[in-house]
Formats: structure tokens, C-alpha cells, sequence
């Protein structure tokens, strides 16, 4: 199967920030007052998996639609992998940004020290920048800390 590619409704940001987060294209339809019609024909056009917690809507042909019943973003992300039959890629933990959902671009570490805190300076890390809003990204305690909470939930 070609890599998911993900669209979730306005319910949904905190899942599509996870999903960013594990190295996932999720695009989020939180803007204020979309239809869910539009957010379906956009998840259709771009190829993506379209995640929604509204049990009502009507299925569309071609598109690929999760309905996520689980309250708790923990279960939610469980259900769409075991959907879909993902596998947890740690080498992908914060791959993108998780504000704009770019994938990450590597930085020299000579570029990227100028850049970051002094303590992180320190750091054996690799340093990535976004490409649209600029933020540096590198790992560290939070990966670690990011990864074991991942394990406890069982992905
Ligand atoms: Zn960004």
C-alpha cells in the first residue's frame, strides 16, 4: 500500500497533530465552518484518507473515509492504524512540522547551532528546519520521552 495520506475534520486536530508528529502528510480541516462535503471532496481530490468523528455522513465513491469513534486521542490513533495496518516508524518520529505539516528539511550542524538554544548546542542531534514557517526541530529528551509514551499506548 502507497504511504496514507490523511484529512481529518474540525473533531479531530489533536489525532491530526499525532499523525503529523509520527511522520504522516495529515492535513486538518479545522477552519472555522467547513462542510464536511468540502473537506470530502478535498480528501478525494488529494488522495487522502479522510477521518471523521460524524457518523452521519454519506459515504462518497472513491474516497476512503474512517470514522473515528474513540473519544481519547490515544485510542483514536490506535484505531486508524489498525485500520489501515500501519506499523509505528520511530526512524519518522518528527519528520514534519507539526504547525504546518511540511516535511522536515536536514540542516548542517554548523547552520543550525547559530540557531538553537545553548543547551541544545551541546546535544549529538540531528537539526531539521521547516521549510515554510522556519521552526527548528531536533531530537532529543522529547523523542525519547515521545517514543515510550507511544509504547505505553500499545503502537
Ligand atoms: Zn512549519
Amino acid at each position: 500500500m502507497n504511504e496514507p495520506k490523511f484529512l481529518a475534520d474540525s473533531m479531530l486536530g489533536k489525532l491530526a497533530r499525532w499523525l503529523i508528529l509520527l511522520g504522516y502528510d495529515a492535513a486538518y480541516g479545522g477552519a472555522a465552518g467547513r462542510a464536511d462535503s468540502s473537506l470530502q471532496e478535498q480528501a478525494l481530490r488529494e488522495g487522502r484518507v479522510f477521518l471523521t468523528r460524524d457518523i452521519r455522513l454519506p459515504e462518497v465513491a472513491g474516497l476512503r473515509m474512517i470514522v473515528v469513534r474513540p473519544e481519547h486521542f490515544e485510542d483514536q490513533l490506535r484505531c486508524v492504524f489498525k485500520v489501515l495496518g500501519l506499523k509505528l516508524d520511530r526512524a519518522r518520529l518528527f519528520t514534519r512540522c507539526t504547525y504546518c505539516n511540511r516535511a522536515l528539511e536536514l540542516v548542517p550542524r554548523e547552520e543550525a547551532l547559530p540557531l538553537v538554544p545553548p543547551l541544545v548546542r551541546e546535544m549529538q542531534a540531528d537539526f531539521r528546519r521547516c521549510p515554510s514557517c522556519q521552526r527548528m526541530y531536533w531530537n532529543g529528551t522529547h523523542t525519547q520521552r515521545t517514543a515510550a509514551k507511544l509504547a505505553g499506548w500499545g503502537l
